[in-house]
């Protein structure tokens, strides 16, 4: 198999970690990872023992925006984004049921400590996560900038409270009716 991302150099087997094996690029050290291998070894795996390390977020990402192809199925592989954190994106191939790591990337994910879950990244929840939480910030920043930072945690702490609550519908009617 033929690295995808810089084209000509073969990929040859490499251990992210001990038991997870991947089809790593020598040049570019990126790393085609089976997913039927990453969730036999994370079922298998103690995850909760290792220490989460506190550097900063590095990682490659590949400056094409355009998408990667399979090195085994020659399709497009989907870009999906990891978390707002990061501009790192991770390529999957759901054909083959392949992700595509940059390299770097997995690092990132043990910082992130997203590791151990890395199947949910690609799902259509995770990605709708992340939009919801852009769209929050946007929002927030509206906020803050006409209320100031102090006002709008009170507001927030507030909504935070609101939103656990079992009559929220009746605190927020009250709320908007006794301004009316
Ligand atoms: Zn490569
Ligand atoms: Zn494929």
């Amino acid at each position: 198999m033929k690295c995808p991302a810089c084209h000509g150099s073969d990929l040859e087997p490499k251990q992210l970690e001990e038991g997870l094996v991947a089809a790593s690029c020598s040049e570019c050290d990126g790393a085609l990872l089976s997913l039927i291998n990453y969730r036999y070894w994370a079922q298998h795996t103690d995850l909760s023992k290792e220490e989460g390390e506190l550097e900063s977020l590095e990682a490659s990402e590949n400056p094409e925006e355009k998408a990667q192809v399979c090195p085994k199925c020659a399709r497009l592989m989907t870009k999906f984004k990891i978390g707002l954190m990061t501009a790192n994106q991770l390529d999957l191939c759901s054909h083959c049921d392949e992700a595509w790591l940059d390299k770097g990337e997995w690092r990132l994910l043990k910082q992130l400590d997203l590791h151990g879950q890395l199947p949910k990244i690609f799902t259509e929840a995770w990605q709708r996560g992340i939009r919801k939480e852009r769209m929050y910030n946007v929002v927030k920043q509206r906020y803050v900038d006409l209320i100031g930072e102090e006002d709008f945690d009170r507001v927030e702490q507030f909504k935070q409270w609101l939103d656990k609550h079992p009559q929220r519908d009746d605190i927020k009617q009250f709320v908007i009716t006794s301004y009316e």
